[in-house]
Parts: structure tokens; sequence; C-alpha cells
């Protein structure tokens, strides 16, 4: 469907806020725009962006800061559109050392497998498909013991969408998430 961005992304960050109570967390959610509207489907970007949030607490320790943020641009290399959504999620937790960072989109692939950091290893690997079935590509760019940045980019617009992909789900509505005890 076609839906505002900025709803959607407040909608995730308060789903977000007990979590963020709990570990004493700074969430935050920045941009400029008030309405930016984009073909997405909304469960497929909420799993995205929903596991990039939960990674985010995982390894950020408590009162550390996570930062959602929201742009528009243009594309770097010559597209099918003339714009693009950007969606960068930041923590200052423990990074990903330049050793595992280019794994870390394979399925299983876990820095650390623990009973600390439940999970199985699939969510890089899921996020990268979604949102690459949205014709955008997801990248990551860390700093060991300090923050890791995650940034998403699609296409804005209509022009790389075929027929089928235009349709318009009003009735999709966000799907509820578990509660969360990392
Ligand atoms: P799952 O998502 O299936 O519950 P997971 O979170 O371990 O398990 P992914 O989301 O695919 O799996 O992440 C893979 C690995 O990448 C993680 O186990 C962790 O080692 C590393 N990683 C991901 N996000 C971060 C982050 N924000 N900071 C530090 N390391 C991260
Ligand atoms: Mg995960």
């Amino acid at each position: 469907g076609n839906y505002n961005l900025v709803d959607f992304l407040n909608e995730v960050r308060e789903s977000f806020l007990p979590l963020a109570d709990n570990k004493q967390i700074n969430l935050i959610f920045d941009t400029d725009l008030q309405e930016l509207m984009a073909w997405f489907d909304w469960d497929k970007l909420d799993k995205v962006v929903f596991n990039l949030l939960s990674n985010a607490f995982k390894f950020t320790p408590e009162k550390g800061t996570i930062q959602i943020k929201l742009r528009k641009e243009n594309p770097i290399v010559k597209s099918l559109w003339d714009e693009e959504l950007v969606i960068e999620i930041t923590d200052n937790g423990k990074g990903i050392s330049p050793k595992h960072i280019n794994h870390i989109f394979d399925r299983f692939y876990q820095v650390e497998k623990s009973d600390n950091f439940k999970g199985t290893g699939l969510g890089l690997a899921l996020s990268k498909e979604f949102v690459e079935l949205h014709h955008g590509r997801i990248n990551v760019e860390s700093a060991e013991g300090k923050k890791t940045t995650f940034t998403v980019k699609l296409p804005l617009g209509d022009a790389h969408l075929n027929r089928d992909e235009k349709v318009s789900d009003d009735v999709q509505k966000p799907i509820m998430h578990e509660q969360l005890v990392y």
C-alpha cells in the first residue's frame, strides 16, 4: 500500500517504548519530515525495522541511546526512480568487528552464540530479503565497542513498480509484536 513513513516509524517506535523504559534506553525518532508517502508492504517493512530495533536493544547496554532517522535523498547511481527514502538506525552498543561485519547478513550467522544473546541469526538475512523485495538496499557500518548504524534505502514514487505491486490494501493493519524480554 501507499503509507506515510513518518506515521509508520512513530508506530514502530511506540511499540518499543516499554522495552526502552525497562532498559533505560533513550529511543529517539529524528526527522525533518511531516509526511513521507511511499509504496511498501507494511508487514514486511515492519519486520525489517522491528528486527533492526530488536538487535539494537539486544546489543546496547542500559542507559544507551538508539536513534531512528528518516530522510529523502537522490540515488547515488542512476536508477528508475528520482528519489529514495533513507531509514537509519544507530545504537551506541557493543558494535561489530571488521572480522564479522561482512557475514552478519548470512543465514544463522551470529557473532556470539550464547544464552545471553538469544535468537537464531535469521533476522538480518530475512530483513535483507524483505528490503530487496522492495527494490531497496540495506547496509551496515560499525565502530567496535562504540556504535552501529544500519541503513535501509528504498525507492520513492512508483516508477519501479509493476501493476501487481501497486495494490491498495487499506485494510492492512500493523501486526502486534510479542513482548520482548531481552
Ligand atoms: P534473530 O534475529 O534471528 O533473533 P540474531 O539477532 O542473533 O537472531 P540477526 O538479527 O541476523 O540475528 O543478527 C546477526 C548477528 O549480527 C547478531 O547475532 C549480532 O552478533 C550481530 N548484530 C546485529 N545487530 C547488531 C547491533 N546492532 N550491534 C551489534 N551486533 C549486532
Ligand atoms: Mg535479530
